[in-house]
């Protein structure tokens, strides 16, 4: 059968649909390669929030289509996800190689396409229509079992953004909000724990907005949050995560659902972009400076280690000096565990894009640097005021960074290098921490507690398909 390589650019949202379209293809026999070199298929699952994204994803596929012309089988070569969508058909025109172009709302149709392409049956696809309820269809998951099996998981419940920050393409990438039910969402994630999964990630491009038109607010909770309680309800599942949230869904009840519900680990993406309000409003952010600090003193409360990070744009059109000074100033005051830093892009059709007083690009590599050097010195003193203390992981598997050893993560999302082996997979463990590096923490061999082993995951029934 044939094989395919996919690879993905962007957030987790676009891991979590490469994902979806590797475990369908998989499903209809095909094989997936390590690496484009002799694939049958190579697909490029794009990222438009920056222009740099767009045109690494270009150039690569320049490149393929390149080598292509030399090969006596060329592979079938496609784009999906957010530049797939903005971009269209003109990706197509641009390069005649590529034949299968496909918008966000139709991940889930790309084997049907690739079988169609692959037989001859259509020469060239183009696909970027909307769908209903394709926010529903992105719930396949890889098969695994035995060792190596994954032991986090991410879980997509909504599609879409309503936001339309300024500066943002997503929504013209992404459409509107559309959440999932909470039923669909909870039976897909006592499957994957049936397969062993003990830490989920809920997914969205504004996640904190899951369900505001389907599911009113209940008893003070808003339909994230009843959510959040029907997953907590699940049994063998240890932690939950979500991402990408706005400060805006923080309401009394999510910083409640913090201190309430055992299994949200304590870590809270704050996506701020600016510490200046004269830039949060230009930005259509929707909350100011003070009310951003008072968010984190009142997430601190809730836990002693509650982890707070954050996402930041440096050189929006307008950025002053002083504007710049006020967000190295918040970062100072709330003391990040960690950031994201992104360089102004301006993106197509957004009105940012048409704003006066752009920043110059050597002002925002300046501002970029001082402000990474700032974050980074914030993140590495939190790191360091880990040492000797015990903190509980779940370990994931054999280190990212050295095979010898095992990692897991902390709640607060830091990652901890040990002595470990395979028979740690999937459990929570307790270590103390004997050193840290940058942003990773060395754990003591003395493993303090090993909670009761899990039934293994060929024992629970194989349960891939999901109700309908
Ligand atoms: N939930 C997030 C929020 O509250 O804004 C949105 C996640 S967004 C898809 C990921 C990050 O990309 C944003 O937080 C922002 O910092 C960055 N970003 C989006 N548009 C950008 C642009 N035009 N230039 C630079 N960075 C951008």
């Amino acid at each position: 059968m044939p094989s395919v390589f996919i690879k993905t650019y962007g957030c987790q949202m676009n891991e979590r649909d490469s994902e979806a379209v590797a475990a369908q293809l998989l499903a209809r026999g095909y094989r997936l390669s390590p690496s484009e070199h002799g694939a049958d298929v190579v697909l490029l699952n794009t990222c438009s929030v920056r222009d740099f994204a767009e045109q690494k994803a270009i150039s690569k596929m320049q490149n393929l289509a390149g080598a292509g012309r030399h090969q006596d089988r060329p592979p079938l070569l496609g784009f999906m996800g957010c530049m797939a969508q903005s971009r269209g058909v003109q990706l197509a025109t641009d390069q005649p190689e590529v034949r299968l172009v496909l918008g966000t709302q139709k991940i889930h149709r790309a084997a049907d396409y690739i079988d169609d392409l692959l037989a001859g049956r259509q020469q060239q696809v183009v696909d970027t229509a909307e769908e209903a309820r394709s926010q529903d269809a992105i719930r396949d998951h890889l098969p695994a079992a035995g060792a190596g099996r994954p032991v986090t998981a991410f879980v997509s419940i909504m599609q879409g953004c309503n936001q339309h920050c300024t500066f943002c393409i997503v929504p013209f990438t992404r459409g509107e909000e559309r959440s999932r039910t909470i039923p669909d969402i909870v039976a897909e994630v006592n499957m994957l724990v049936s397969r062993g999964v003990r830490e989920v990630t809920l997914l969205g491009q504004i996640v904190t907005s899951f369900g505001r038109r389907e599911y009113p607010v209940l008893a003070g909770k808003s339909g994230f949050v009843q959510l959040l309680e029907a997953v907590q309800a699940v049994e063998g599942l240890d932690r939950i995560r979500f991402t990408s949230p706005h400060p805006k869904g923080y309401g009394e009840d999510l910083i409640g659902a913090f201190g309430r519900l055992s299994k949200l680990a304590e870590h809270a993406h704050l996506p701020v972009q600016s510490g200046s309000d004269t830039l949060l409003k230009r930005m259509h952010r929707g909350y100011t400076r003070e009310r951003y600090l008072d968010l984190v003193r009142k997430l601190r409360a809730t836990h002693e280690q509650m982890a707070v990070t954050t996402d930041i744009i440096v050189g929006f059109p307008g950025e002053t000096d002083e504007d710049f000074e006020r967000t190295l100033s918040l970062c100072e005051e709330v003391a990040f565990d960690q950031a994201y830093i992104f360089k102004y892009s301006p993106r197509r059709d957004t009105p940012a894009a048409s704003m006066p007083n752009p920043v110059p690009q050597d002002l925002i590599e300046e501002r970029h640097a001082r402000l990474l050097a700032l974050i980074n010195r914030l993140a590495s003193a939190k790191y360091q005021s880990l040492v000797g203390k015990t903190v509980e992981i779940l370990v994931e598997g054999p280190s990212r960074k050295n095979a010898t050893r095992f990692e897991g993560r902390t709640r607060d999302n830091r990652i901890v290098i040990f002595p470990g082996s395979e028979r740690h997979r999937g459990h929570l463990i307790r270590v103390r921490v004997e050193r840290a590096g940058a942003f990773t923490l060395y754990g003591d061999p003395a493993i303090l507690g090993l909670e009761p082993p899990r039934p293994a995951v060929s024992e629970f029934p194989e349960r891939d398909a999901l109700p309908a």
